[in-house]
């Protein structure tokens, strides 16, 4: 499986990290190796003294598909949750600046979680979702899914143009505002609407 990530899909994180608002979904990829399921626990490398985390709204892809139209993405997923795009900024701002690739900063060991995944006929609205981050308690990041600048099926009609997808790969749908550093010992929980769907520690 891959795990497919989406960069700059909202306004207020592109405020944040510098950079211009993107005229088609920018992706990037996560080895299968980053995934931590089961709120497992994060161990946070020795490579890097800026890790942060940013949660997202994951879809989970249930069927293959290639060159899927917009009208028929959303038959492609039916489980959703939340993750955490796990970076190593310090790396990550090298490697801007040198116009390097970004596996070494996003596709570390463990630098995938992912929750509980849940039916997205839960949700009466997939484009109006909130979803939150608590560090140690207390919320560190804020979204909806409304804010997002390109939809889920705007985001699988794009990737899918490029590359097959298949059965069991995730997509994390893009960060809000507020990304962050995190240290041994935190606790980390994200909620999907009123929905906890992810509880895990730093080690
Ligand atoms: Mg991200």
């Amino acid at each position: 499986m891959k795990i497919i990530c989406i960069g700059l899909n909202y306004h207020d994180h592109i405020r944040e990290f510098g950079g211009e608002v993107p005229a088609a979904p920018v992706f990037f990829l996560k080895a299968d190796s980053c995934l931590v399921t089961g709120n497992k626990p994060f161990f946070l490398p020795d490579f890097s003294s800026a890790i942060h985390y940013e949660i997202e709204v994951v879809l989970k892809i249930c069927r293959v598909g290639k060159n899927i139209a917009p009208r028929f993405a959303s038959r492609y997923y039916e489980e959703i949750s939340l993750g955490i795009d796990f970076t190593a900024r310090d790396i990550q701002q090298e490697c801007r600046k040198k116009g390097l690739p970004w596996e070494i900063c996003k596709s570390f060991d463990y630098a995938a979680p992912v929750g509980k995944f849940i039916s997205k006929k839960k949700f009466a609205d997939l484009q109006n979702l909130s979803f939150r981050l608590l560090l140690n308690g207390q919320c560190v990041q804020q979204g909806n899914t409304s804010d997002m600048i390109f939809s889920f099926d705007q985001i699988i009609a794009h990737v899918s143009q490029y590359m097959t997808l298949k059965t069991g790969d995730l997509i994390f749908t893009g960060t809000p505002v507020g990304v962050g550093p995190v240290k041994i010992n935190d606790h980390l929980e994200g909620y999907l609407q009123d929905l906890k769907l992810l509880d895990m520690k730093v080690k």
